[in-house]
């Protein structure tokens, strides 16, 4: 998008039937900050655990555990790998997220390695991602044991504070009605604006809002329980967090709206 491109709101009062369609986002602008607060909203950094409690591991299938242990038949090449903190987020930070009663942060963990069949039918290579809604409260640091990964840094954020700001956002052209579509088409011929797909949706490290189809067109991303998934966050390759997902994209974790301890849905675009 350029300096002068519309935002959301003088969209909507453009063309009043996108109204509905409005989201609230939390955009998270990170910086590079080492010394984060442990207990503050942030990328990476230290662990945070309720005590006695395990920390979690990955035990699906990778496809680099075939050269990590390849004198054991397939079926027994899955190798357990702890998760590594990807984000902590703090609920004041990002009111209009769904959190569950009584809770006030979510911590998304990852295993930062590759996986190609988590996602059941639809096709997924990245990271395996875990939301933990929890009590800030009952969390002490932890020191997880260090993950099996790939040779690669790709997956490893560098520690990183936010600088979080609330918008509202629109979907990309994909996710609108034909007529609303074409309306928005209109109304970008009229202000001589070339890419209008994604007009009024906020792009970086994001919740809550819309995600982009820049790359694959719309993908509906079903829950196994059949439920449409909502867009939760958006992992932004580049920048201080120095994460790459996909060919230098962006991951987009989705959560399901019936019952959000159901496995989060994942798409990669670009
Ligand atoms: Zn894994
Ligand atoms: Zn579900």
């Amino acid at each position: 998008m350029t300096d002068t491109a519309p935002g959301a709101a003088e969209l909507v009062a453009a063309v009043p039937g996108l109204a509905r369609y409005l989201q609230p986002a939390t955009l998270l602008h990170p910086y590079a900050e080492p010394d984060a607060d442990v207990f503050g909203s942030r990328i990476g950094g230290p662990a945070l655990w309720p005590t006695g409690k395990p920390w979690p591991h990955c035990t699906a299938r990778h496809p680099d555990d075939d050269y990590r242990i390849p004198r054991k038949p397939p079926e027994e090449r899955a190798v357990p790998t702890a998760l590594i903190p990807l984000a902590l987020i703090r609920a004041e930070d990002a009111p209009h997220l769904p959190w569950p009663e009584g809770s006030d942060l979510l911590q998304v963990l990852w295993c930062p390695n590759d996986h190609d069949d988590i996602q059941g039918e639809r096709y997924y290579y990245g990271p395996a991602v875990e939301l933990h809604w929890q009590r800030a409260a009952e969390l002490t640091p932890a020191t997880p044991p260090p993950p099996l990964r790939s040779e690669e840094d790709y997956y490893l954020p560098q520690p990183c504070a936010l600088r979080p700001e609330q918008v509202l956002d629109l979907p990309d052209r994909d996710e609108l009605p034909e007529e609303l579509s074409s309306a928005v088409a209109e109304f970008a011929e009229r202000r001589g604006i070339e890419h209008e797909r994604d007009l009024g949706r906020a792009d970086g490290w994001k919740l809550g809002g819309w995600p982009s189809w820049h790359c694959t067109d719309l993908i509906p991303i079903d829950c196994g329980c059949g439920a449409r998934m909502t867009h939760l966050l958006t992992v932004e390759s580049g920048d201080d967090p120095g994460l790459s997902l996909g060919r230098h994209g962006e991951l987009h974790v989705f959560v399901c709206p019936v019952d959000l301890a159901h496995p989060a849905g994942l798409d990669i675009q670009g």
